[in-house]
C-alpha cells in the first residue's frame, strides 16, 4: 500500500482513496483541519470522476466472487473485520474526536462498540435470513435474497464511523460489494475502516473508498449506472440530487435525513426526568438528526419544566471534547457556527425570546452556547426548519389536538420523544406521523428494529430484515407441483 499518512492525535491515518485493495493518490487534495481548534490536521485526496469509475469497475470485478461465498464465510470475514477494528479503538476514538469533534468518551463507549457491533451483528443475522417457501396448489415458490450487486454509500460527518458501519454491514453480509464516499469535513475514520478491511483480508475491491467532495466525487458515484444500490444519510437538498440522478438509471435509493422532531412534556410527566433527557438534546452539539429540537410543552407546566431544565443546562460542559467531563463539544465547521448564529438572529429579530444561550461560547471559535427560544410561532424559520446546532425551540399547548396539530406541523418525520403517563404518551404517539418516537426516554436503539423517517425526512428503513430488504433482490424460484403443460391458453 502507498505509505503516504496524516499524523492525527498520533495516529498515522491514510489521506488516500482505498481502490482494489490499494491506496491511490489524487492530483486535486482538499484541505482538514480540527473543529476542536481549527487547527491543519492536512491534505486529503479528491477522487476524480476517472477515479470513482475505476472504484466501481473493481467493486464490479470483486462482486462475482464475493456474492457467491456463502453467507457463513462472510460472516467470518465481518467478524476479523469488527476485531481490526477493536485492536484498534483508540485511533478510531481519537482519531474522530479530532476530525469530527465528537466526544471522546462517547466513541469509546458508544460509537465504536457500535461500528464493530454494525459489523458483527449483520453479518450473524444474514445466516438467519429466512427464505420463505410459498406452496400453493400449482407450485411451490422458493423466495430468495439475491445480493444487488455494487452498491454507493455516502454519509454525512456527524457521525461518519457509526453510519458507514451501519450500512457497510447488511451491504457486505448480504453479498454485495461497496464503493464509500466519506463525508469531506470529517473522512478520517472511514480511511481506518479501510486499513481494517485490508487487515482482516477482504478481497480486493469488495470495498472502495473515494475521498472527496460531494459536488465532484459523490455526483459522479451516483450517477455511474453500474450501481445496483444507493444508500445515502445526509440533508434533504442532497437526498434531492441524489434521487434525480438515481432516476435516470433507476437505481433504488434509501434515503435517511434530516429531521425537526418534537420533544413533548405532557401534564402528567415526571419533570425532572423529562428536563435531565431534554438536557440531552444538546448532546454532539445537537448535531443530531435524530434529537428533539422542538420542545412542545403543556401550559400548565411550562414555567415549572423550564425552570427543571434551565438548572440542568447550565451545569453542561462546554469545552475540548477529548475531556472526560465535556459535554458538548464544537460544531463542525466556521460554515455552520455562521449558519447558527444566522439562525438565532432571524428568530430574535422575529420576536423570539431567549430562555437561556443564544450566542456563540467563549470557548472557542467553533462552540455555541446550548440555547432554547421560546415564544416562536409554528411557521417561524427556527420551528420550520434543522438547525443542526445546539439551538432548541419551545412552544407550548393546551390540549391533545392542539399538540398534535403542532407536532406534526413540519415537512419532516423522522422521531420524536413524549414524556408523560405511559399510556397517554403512547396515545399520542400514535397519532404522531414520524419514523420512530421514545416514550420517556431518548436514544434506545436495537440494531434489530427499524431505523428511518417519513416526509422530507427520507424513504426505507434501515435495522434488521429492513436493511436486508434494501441490499438484496427478491427472486422467487417456481418449481411447479405437477409437470408443466405448454398452453398459449394458460394463464
Ligand atoms: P450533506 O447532505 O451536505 O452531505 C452528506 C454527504 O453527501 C456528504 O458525504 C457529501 O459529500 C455528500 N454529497 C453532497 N452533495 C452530493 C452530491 N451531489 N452527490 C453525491 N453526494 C453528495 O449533509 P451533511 O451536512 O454532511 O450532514 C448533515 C445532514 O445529515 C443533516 O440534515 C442531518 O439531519 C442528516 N443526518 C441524517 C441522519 C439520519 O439517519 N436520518 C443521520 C445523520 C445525519
Amino acid at each position: 500500500m502507498n505509505n503516504v499518512t496524516l499524523n492525527v492525535a498520533g495516529h498515522a491515518v491514510s489521506p488516500l482513496h482505498y481502490i482494489n485493495g490499494e491506496r491511490i493518490g489524487s492530483p486535486q487534495m482538499f484541505s482538514l483541519f480540527s473543529p476542536i481548534d481549527q487547527r491543519a490536521l492536512g491534505e486529503v485526496a479528491e477522487a476524480t470522476p476517472e477515479q470513482v469509475a475505476s472504484a466501481v469497475t473493481a467493486a464490479s470485478e470483486a462482486f462475482p466472487a464475493w456474492s457467491r461465498l456463502s453467507a457463513a464465510a462472510r460472516r467470518d470475514y465481518l467478524h476479523a473485520f469488527a476485531a481490526e477494528i477493536g485492536k484498534r479503538k483508540n485511533a478510531f476514538c481519537e482519531v474522530e474526536s479530532t476530525d469530527a469533534g465528537v466526544l471522546l468518551s462517547r466513541m469509546q463507549h458508544g460509537v465504536v462498540p457500535r461500528a464493530m457491533l454494525n459489523l458483527t451483528y449483520f453479518a450473524d443475522h444474514a445466516l438467519t435470513l429466512q427464505d420463505r417457501t410459498i406452496v400453493t396448489e400449482q407450485a411451490t415458490h422458493y423466495v430468495k435474497h439475491d445480493p444487488a450487486g455494487v452498491c454507493a454509500i455516502i454519509t454525512p460527518w456527524n457521525a461518519p464511523l457509526m453510519l458507514t458501519t451501519w450500512k457497510l454491514g447488511p451491504a457486505l453480509a448480504s453479498g454485495n460489494t461497496v464503493v464509500i464516499k466519506p463525508p469531506e469535513w470529517a473522512p478520517l475514520t472511514c480511511s481506518l475502516l479501510a486499513d481494517c478491511a485490508h487487515a482482516a483480508g477482504l478481497p480486493p475491491g469488495v470495498i472502495n473508498i473515494v475521498q472527496g467532495s460531494g459536488a465532484v466525487t459523490g455526483a459522479a458515484l451516483v450517477s455511474d449506472p453500474r450501481l445496483a444500490r444507493i444508500s445515502f444519510t445526509g440533508s434533504v437538498p442532497t437526498a434531492k440530487l441524489i434521487a434525480t440522478a438515481a432516476a435516470q438509471n433507476l437505481v433504488p435509493c434509501s434515503l435517511e435525513l434530516g429531521g425537526k422532531s418534537p420533544f413533548i412534556v405532557l401534564d402528567d410527566a415526571d419533570l425532572e426526568a423529562a428536563a435531565a433527557c431534554g438536557a440531552l438534546m444538546y448532546r454532539n452539539a445537537t448535531q443530531v438528526c435524530l434529537a428533539g429540537t422542538r420542545f412542545l410543552v403543556h401550559e400548565r407546566i411550562r414555567d415549572t419544566f423550564v425552570e427543571r431544565m434551565r438548572s440542568v443546562v447550565e451545569k453542561l460542559t462546554v469545552g475540548d471534547p477529548r475531556e472526560p467531563s465535556t459535554e458538548v463539544g464544537p460544531v463542525i465547521h466556521p460554515r455552520q457556527h455562521e449558519r447558527i448564529k444566522g439562525f438565532v438572529q432571524r428568530a430574535i429579530d422575529a420576536g423570539a425570546t431567549v430562555l437561556w444561550g443564544g450566542e456563540p461560547h467563549p470557548f472557542g471559535a467553533l462552540y455555541f452556547r446550548p440555547t432554547m427560544l421560546s415564544n416562536v410561532a409554528q411557521d417561524a424559520e427556527i420551528v420550520q426548519n434543522e438547525v443542526f446546532g445546539p439551538v432548541l425551540t419551545l412552544q407550548t399547548f393546551s390540549s391533545d389536538d392542539e399538540l398534535i396539530a403542532m407536532a406534526n406541523g413540519t415537512d419532516y418525520g423522522l422521531g420524536g420523544v413524549c414524556y408523560g403517563l405511559e399510556a397517554h404518551a403512547k396515545a399520542i404517539a400514535e397519532q404522531i406521523r414520524t419514523g420512530f418516537i421514545w416514550i420517556n426516554s431518548f436514544g434506545i436503539r436495537d440494531l434489530a428494529a427499524p431505523f428511518g423517517g417519513c416526509k422530507r425526512s427520507g424513504n426505507g428503513r434501515e435495522g434488521g430484515d429492513w436493511s436486508f430488504e434494501f441490499f438484496c433482490d427478491i427472486k422467487d424460484v417456481v418449481v411447479p407441483s405437477k409437470p408443466f403443460v405448454p398452453s398459449f391458453s394458460h394463464r
